[in-house]
């Protein structure tokens, strides 16, 4: 789905083509998948596939890429992805962590085939979105800024992992000890995440929006509200409006509790899509914020 106000447009779901995934993807890796057609294997301890999954994971990379153009053309500025399986942990050859495509990373791939020169990629997944990560490491087109539990899955997204080369800089870690809730996700927004976007610029925004950084989350620690999920989502948006015709789109990544799903997406949708949301108070102190941040100062300045 998208949407220009509060009216909602389907935006039809199709398959990505070769060209589109394999700006990302190694064509090696994208002829084994291939060839799991048909078939129920583990591909590994976590990532399962039955015999439709190659064909479904197609069809969420390239209805992304369709939600994509129809933000960059019109008729919609502002989009939802609803989509499984999730992407962020498929890096450039291998699937991994339930996921087989990286749904975001082909999306941003496409926005700068079709000339965006700043496209940011905000991952509010509880886990580490080491895919996206490697993919763009030395891309400074594609600003990557992650929030995520650490130590934890996959083990990567050290305040100290920051890009290399021209994309030094661009890759932005923000690793939350666990227990942490609405007001450290507010503070990791206000000190580190909103500054670093204000300066980017980005000319779209894609969120990758999991929603197992819940409070009712069963595999991760942390206690986020169905509200902050929402606050964060305006927030977004709000700089979205400020930099980039206010394209934004915010796509389903992991969340292991449905009804967190539910009630983290109706707020999702309400914060980035109609520009409502209730207020969050942020975090005076933490310690953890307090390395990301100083970390992160080194490249954006405004960082404090
Ligand atoms: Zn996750």
């Amino acid at each position: 789905m998208a949407s220009s106000t509060a009216d909602f447009t389907a935006v039809a779901v199709r398959p990505a083509t070769e060209e589109e995934l394999s700006r990302v993807h190694d064509p090696r890796f994208l002829e084994s998948l291939d060839k799991l057609r048909g078939r129920s294997t583990y591909i590994d301890a976590d990532t399962f596939v039955s015999p439709e999954s190659v064909d479904v994971a197609r069809l969420a990379a390239g209805s992304l890429v369709a939600m994509v153009d129809a933000m960059i053309y019109g008729p919609v500025g502002r989009g939802i992805g609803l989509l499984r399986p999730p992407g962020h942990h498929a890096g450039p050859a291998r699937a991994m962590g339930f996921c087989l495509l990286n749904n975001v990373a082909v999306a941003a791939a496409h926005a700068r085939a079709r000339g965006l020169e700043r496209v940011a990629v905000v991952d509010w997944d509880v886990h580490h979105g080491n895919g996206t990560q490697d993919i763009f490491y030395r891309d400074p087109h594609v600003l990557y800024v992650s929030t995520h539990q650490f130590p934890f899955y996959p083990g990567t997204g050290g305040s100290d992992e920051v890009g290399e080369g021209d994309g030094t800089g661009f890759t932005v870690n923000i690793p939350l000890a666990a227990g942490g809730g609405d007001a450290v996700y507010a503070g990791a927004f206000q000190r580190i995440v909103l500054p670093i976007l204000e300066a980017y610029a980005p000319q779209l925004i894609l969120v990758s929006a999991g929603f197992d950084a819940s409070a009712r989350d069963p595999l991760a620690q942390m206690e986020v509200s169905a509200d902050a999920f929402g606050w964060m989502a305006r927030e977004l948006a709000r700089v979205a409006d400020r930099s980039g015709d206010g394209r934004i789109a915010v796509v389903l990544e992991g969340g292991y509790d449905l009804g967190a799903i539910e009630t983290g997406v109706r707020s999702a949708i309400d914060g980035a899509l109609l520009g409502r949301a209730a207020d969050v108070t942020a975090i005076g102190h933490d310690e953890a914020l307090d390395r990301a941040a100083r970390c992160a100062h080194r490249s954006w300045p405004t960082v404090g």
